[in-house]
């Protein structure tokens, strides 16, 4: 008689090699485990008739009794109306509450449909807040409060993905550009990709997938060592120090050279065209002096033609505190034909730009308006 010798988990804990490991501990044939998650992520976490058949009864009893459903649930949902849907999920399961003081226990992800249709991009968080303490980013306005696992990384992807086929849309592409920086979670964010891209699940493909940072150096060496084959965004955001440092502290412990030499390291590693970030803001990095800077320091990184600029109009966050517990600057979005003119700009001087529009900003899913909601839960 087989007995399970682990404690029932959800099934988003499970990549390839894991399940693989568990099986095989538990004396099953481990043959068929691409079929398993494949059947998983098609039918959220059920086994459909057809991977019954190839498994066999032995291993179909085994997941039965150490695999569970997905734990958390949406608390929130909004639909923008250009179709960008925001969902707050919370990571509390009722069946197995814990209290955790204030901690908050919910983040955000976000479905956006794609032009083509029947397709959608989905944006996951790596953490619950942010600890970077950017200007223009309202998910760090209360500072970090945790780390998000592996499996609630894939849970978001999971809850994105029952939407998206209520949407008859299918998710093509995977941005963690959500809440947090993925770098400080980088272990959890790596399981996730293999989780969730895992070429033999069909779901989306390492290609597709793309890990944003605000620019954590020895995080982008990792992320390229780790050979998952994913895009690298970094959020760059201004071309001089001075200017960098002000919006985005990070910048006094890795400067410009320092990121933009790992983002060269990167290509040189991986192959892939990095994507530098750039939220425009109003008379802050929006001048011609920045673009040409930015195509300078391009074309001495020898990026030019192995990074694409995505300017990202500044979404308002309107007014609040800073993670210091400041009043924060008021910030605002530059007139459409300066933005034009800064893409302009970069264009002249061969660089490869373009601009990202600003889906979801009238239910706060657009870049930088994710801001951690603090749920607090009582035991009823
Ligand atoms: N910490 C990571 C991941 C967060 S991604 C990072 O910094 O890259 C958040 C993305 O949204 C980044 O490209 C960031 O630059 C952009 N962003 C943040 N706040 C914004 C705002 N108010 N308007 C437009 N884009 C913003």
């Amino acid at each position: 008689m087989l007995a399970a010798t682990v404690q029932p988990c959800p099934w988003t804990t499970f990549s390839a090699d894991s399940l693989t490991a568990i099986l095989l501990e538990n004396g099953l044939s481990a043959g068929n485990v691409a079929h398993i998650l494949r059947s998983w992520y098609r039918n959220d976490g059920q086994l459909d008739e057809w991977a019954r058949t190839r498994v066999g009864p032995r291993v179909v009893s085994f997941l039965e009794t150490s695999i569970t459903s997905v734990p958390s649930s949406i608390s929130q949902r909004h639909i923008s109306s250009d179709g960008t849907t925001k969902l707050l999920v919370n990571f509390t399961d009722a069946s197995n509450f814990q209290p955790t003081g204030s901690i908050p226990q919910s983040a955000e992800c976000v479905l956006m449909p794609a032009y083509r249709a029947g397709r959608a991009m989905a944006c996951v968080s790596s953490q619950i807040g942010c600890a970077m303490g950017c200007e223009f980013c309202a998910s760090t306005e209360n500072g970090l409060a945790r780390n998000l696992t592996a499996s609630e990384i894939v849970e978001q992807f999971v809850h994105l993905q029952r939407e998206a086929r209520a949407q008859q849309r299918r998710i093509t592409s995977l941005v963690f550009m959500g809440m947090g920086e993925p770098m400080h979670n980088l272990d959890s964010v790596i399981t996730a990709i293999r989780c969730i891209a895992d070429p033999d699940m069909g779901a989306v493909g390492w290609r597709q997938v793309t890990v944003s940072t605000v620019g954590i150096v020895p995080g982008i060496d990792a992320l390229a060592a780790a050979n998952l084959n994913v895009h690298l965004a970094l959020s760059l955001h201004a071309a001089d120090d001075d200017t960098r440092s002000t919006i985005v502290p990070m910048n006094r412990k890795y400067d410009i050279n320092a990121i933009l030499s790992a983002a060269s390291r990167f290509y040189d590693r991986t192959g892939r065209i990095v994507t530098i970030e750039w939220c425009l803001i109003d008379g802050v990095n929006d001048n011609n002096t920045q673009a040409d800077l930015l195509a300078s320091l391009l074309a001495r990184f020898n990026l030019l033609r192995r990074a694409r600029v995505n300017v990202i109009p500044f979404n308002p966050i309107g007014p609040g505190r800073d993670a210091r517990g400041l009043a924060r600057r008021v910030l605002q979005r530059p007139p459409a034909p300066r933005v034009t003119a800064f893409i302009e700009r970069l264009k002249l001087h061969g660089v490869v730009c373009h601009a990202r529009d600003t889906r979801g900003d009238d239910v706060a899913a657009a870049c930088g308006q994710l801001r951690r909601t603090v749920l607090r839960q009582v035991r009823s």
